[in-house]
């Protein structure tokens, strides 16, 4: 077997539109492609042996046991494999369970497609699924475990920590979209102006001013003192000769610690004499030179959580622990304790695993004991100087039995403080009663509290803190997305994201576009290149400024790793027509039409997916799609338009000379085309189309006709505003028109705009593509020989493995066959010298024509000629 190449999908793509992580493995079976698993000798009983808890898998016979079942009948082993990955990964805590296995059109290879948790851990699965599925042929050993254990410290490494984990969860279950900024916990909430960022518990409306303050333990303790809020006696000191006057103002027992620690670093607690409390100064002291000295208030450590300051959950935490039973000794103790089932690795689980460190030791050694002690039967030995979670200790919720004069103290510190999230330590007796009524006190502040042990505590009720953050992040009626049109088809995507992109600025919004020109926000380009995937999309989304998207989304993107966005309001599809067909598993329209269609499924319900009802591959996918559908054609009596609209539909058509909207009965004629600069007096059908789906978008999300209007009529074919389309440029003598057509509905549709130009000489400067079929050359050369009195055949600089010599050959193959006399060279010049060349060859009157990429940078070096011209 050989894993051909391992690709990992983001967003909704052809396999799924909700399932939207998945990993899609393109393996080429070799031999196995001859061997189902019925065929391998003891391959279903090592399999069994091996992954016992795959009989859960139901697979296609849809009961337990019923993959194995296919496994004993025989089937193909990327099946197998597939079924493997999913397993290994929930194995690993993470429970996965969608799956499908397809061959491609290459005999053999299959794509092999599963989904994952975190992405790493996906890559991770696939490789060691083939692995196993490997050894299980063979019937050599296999070390599972170590693939386990590997996966789940790729996840701890890689996934969002619980907190930040838990708020991303409650925005999914509101709807709220959500992209991750970095690789740790910096985290964008909603699209575009609407957008909030968080990062774990602090979020962008935390006030920097407050978490410096919540940071400096002195200035906490002294601000809330000042509100009368209970506070342990204490000061803070900063060299030993201080000890003594500590000693005497506060008297034992005493706690330590350093000014500005945390985690419960350099803190000894419980000092009783002199000697002892030098030595805690020092210890606390090579964290930082002030060390706060402070009375030891005896009680239990808990947690109020406070958000928008309301309190929201109380904990009562205590550091990781064992109790004696006479006879364990401490590591003995530890090992028992950590057989709970509820303690995992990391945060895989509501408790983490107790571990031994430095801490742990310290700690034995101040009671004289090690790991080896046997405490007495019943003596609680704490093992951690904290009670993070993360170091094995645990957490009850209290929040039901918090007094509601505390609820009083804790909503008003987290105003005195001003954090917006905000975590109290208080050491007390109990939250039962008023902290003053038990001598409890405030120990600190803590901004960015850690959620999990409310969301997950070890008893008691777990409490959906996140909930508040977002209540608080998004009030009701706060919108999170902002509107997403997003455009695919083969041919005039760009030139109808950017039509429709300008309706939209001139309805005074901030629109973000991408197109395969570069990402713009309103007039200027922000990156230049082809951006028509989820990388360019999300750009959009994060750009906090913009208020509309308009993606431009082709297919190469949604192949790779679907699309950047999880769903939009109006989806368009201008055609789909014959264009690199043969690449990436796409071989015919068909399959152009299932990557296509991802776009129209992802529409929201109510919104509009836009449709070319001229194009029986966008029909059949109005057909099935859950969403509104509106056409458009360029005849009004189209059997598809006439029964849409029969039945109310709406659609928009090209009618005796006007674009109209069609509303059930209603006619709505928007405007002429011959008002339409960029149909070019009505001469361009294709550019027809695009406006047609355009001004159906616009009319659609709700722009007034007379706005949509003024827009069609100053959108100009330029290089300014569409530059590489139908591009003409007017010099004494002659004409020069630049053009991206690139495809054979492309050059069509340029051959039908010749047709209405008057010009004795109409001369062709082409060059193909190397990614295309044989007879897509041909049919280029036989449509430009329809076009074009005079051709010259540039040699192509993006051969992608062909030779320029075949490439020439097959497009004059496809011009002499229509043409046998056809005037035609073959040039291979530099980018300029063609252009000069070509225009050398004009004659008064003539018009020439430049298509696809044949001249890089043309637009530039036409204009420089323009002006030379001009000059002279
Ligand atoms: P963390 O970051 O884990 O919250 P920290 O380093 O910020 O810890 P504190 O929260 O001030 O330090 O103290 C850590 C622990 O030490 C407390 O949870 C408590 O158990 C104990 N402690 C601190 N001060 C006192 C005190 N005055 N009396 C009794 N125990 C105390
Ligand atoms: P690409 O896939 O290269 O990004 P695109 O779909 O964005 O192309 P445009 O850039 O708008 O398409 O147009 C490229 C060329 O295709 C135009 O210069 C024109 O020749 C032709 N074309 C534009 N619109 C259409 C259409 N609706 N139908 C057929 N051909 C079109
Ligand atoms: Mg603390
Ligand atoms: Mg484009």
């Amino acid at each position: 077997m050989k894993i051909e190449n391992i690709q990992v999908l983001r967003g909704p793509n052809i396999w799924s539109i909700s399932r939207r992580k998945l990993i899609q493995m393109r393996l080429d079976l070799q031999e196995l492609e001859h061997k189902p698993t019925n065929k391998i000798d003891g391959f279903y009983e090592r399999l069994k042996a091996l992954l016992p808890s795959m009989y859960d898998h139901r697979c296609s016979p849809g009961v337990p046991g019923g993959f194995f079942e296919r496994v004993i009948a025989g089937t193909w082993m990327g099946h197998v494999i597939e079924h493997i990955a999913l397993e290994i990964q929930t194995l690993a805590g993470m429970n996965t369970g969608f799956g499908r296995t397809r061959e491609t059109k290459t005999p053999g290879v299959y794509n092999v497609v599963f989904n994952y948790v975190e992405e790493k851990v996906g890559i991770y699965a696939a490789e060691a699924a083939v692995r196993i599925a490997q050894a299980l042929i063979d019937g050599t050993e296999y070390d599972l475990e170590h693939d386990v254990q590997t996966m789940r410290e790729i996840r701890e490494d890689t996934r969002l920590g619980p907190s930040t984990g838990s708020i991303v969860d409650e925005a999914i279950a509101r709807n709220i979209p959500w992209i991750r900024l970095n690789n740790q916990s910096l985290v964008q909430l909603g699209y575009g102006k609407y957008q909030v960022r968080f990062r774990a518990t602090m979020t962008e409306q935390t006030s920097s001013i407050a978490v410096d303050i919540a940071s400096n333990k002195e200035e906490t303790k002294r601000l809330l003192q000042e509100q009368a809020i209970p506070v342990a006696k204490g000061m803070t000191i900063s060299s030993t000769d201080q000890v003594d006057e500590v000693i005497k103002r506060v008297g034992f027992p005493l706690v330590f610690k350093p000014l500005d620690g945390n985690h419960g670093r350099g803190i000894s607690i419980n000092v009783k004499t002199r000697e002892d409390a030098i030595a805690a100064y020092e210890h606390a002291a090579r964290i930082s030179r002030k060390v706060i000295v402070e009375r030891y208030i005896t009680g239990y450590d808990f947690r109020v959580l406070v958000i928008d300051n309301k309190m929201v959950a109380a904990a009562m935490r205590v550091p990781a622990h064992v109790k004696g039973d006479g006879v364990s000794t401490v590591q003995q103790l530890i090992d028992k304790e950590n057989t709970d089932p509820r303690r995992g690795y990391g945060h895989e689980k509501v408790l983490t695993l107790i571990s031994v460190d430095r801490d742990t030791l310290d700690l034995l050694d101040k009671k004289g004991y090690t790991l080896e002690s046997v405490p007495p039967e019943g003596e609680t030995v704490f093992l951690k100087s904290t009670a993070n979670l993360s170091t094995g200790g645990t957490s009850i919720d209290v929040t039901d039995h918090v007094h509601p004069q505390n609820i009083f103290y804790a909503e008003r510190i987290s105003k005195i403080i001003g954090l917006d999230i905000c975590g109290i330590d208080i050491m007390a007796e109990n939250l039962t009663e008023p902290l003053p009524d038990t001598g409890g006190v405030v120990l600190e502040v803590n901004a960015a509290p850690g959620f999990r042990m409310h969301v997950a505590p070890s008893e008691g009720l777990p409490r959906n803190v996140a909930g508040h953050v977002l209540d608080m992040l998004y009030p009701p009626g706060k919108p999170s997305r902002i509107p997403i049109i997003a455009v695919t088809g083969t041919n005039g995507k760009t030139t109808t994201t950017r039509l429709i992109a300008h309706i939209v600025k001139n309805n005074r919004k901030r629109v973000g576009y991408t197109t395969s020109d570069g990402i713009y926000v309103q007039n200027t380009m922000m990156l230049k290149g082809d951006t028509t995937g989820p990388v360019s999309a999300e750009f959009i989304l994060k750009d906090p400024t913009v208020d509309f998207a308009v993606l431009e989304t082709a297919r190469g993107g949604i192949l790779r790793s679907g699309l950047g966005f999880t769903r939009c309001d109006i989806g368009v599809i201008t055609n789909i027509q014959e264009d690199h067909l043969g690449l990436a598993d796409i071989h015919d329209l068909d399959d152009l039409t299932r990557v296509k269609s991802v776009v129209i499924n992802s529409v929201k319900k109510d919104g509009w997916g836009v449709l070319n009802a001229d194009n029986p591959y966008c029909v059949r996918i109005g057909k099935r799609a859950d969403c509104n559908i509106a056409y458009f054609s360029r005849d009004e009596n189209n059997p598809v338009i006439k029964e849409h609209c029969k039945n109310g539909g709406v659609a928009c058509v090209h009618e005796n000379g006007f674009i109209t909207i069609l509303k059930g009965d209603w006619k709505i004629r928007v405007q002429k085309t011959i008002a339409i600069p960029l149909t070019f007096g009505g001469t361009v059908p294709f550019m027809i189309d695009n406006v047609m789906a355009a001004t159906l978008a616009a009319f659609l999300w709700g722009f007034k006709t007379e706005d949509i209007r003024i827009s069609l009529e100053t959108f100009i074919p330029s290089a300014a505003q569409t530059p590489g389309r139908m591009n003409i440029f007017d010099f004494k003598e002659f004409r020069f028109m630049i053009d991206f057509a690139h495809n054979p509905d492309g050059y069509n549709g340029v051959r039908e705009f010749l047709s209405h130009v008057d010009s004795p000489y109409k001369i062709g400067l082409i060059a193909g593509t190397g990614d295309r079929r044989d007879d897509d050359l041909r049919e280029l050369g036989r449509i430009a020989a329809r076009m074009f009195d005079h051709i010259v055949l540039r040699q192509e600089n993006h051969l992608r493995g062909r030779t320029k010599e075949n490439m020439i050959g097959l497009m004059t193959e496809g011009m002499k066959e229509v043409k046998p006399d056809m005037s035609y060279e073959v040039i291979d010049y530099s980018n300029v010298k063609s252009i000069e060349y070509v225009i050398g060859l004009a004659k008064p009157g003539s018009f020439i024509t430049t298509l696809s990429d044949a001249v890089d940078g043309a637009i530039g070096i036409v204009q420089t000629f323009q002006e030379k011209e001009r000059d002279q």
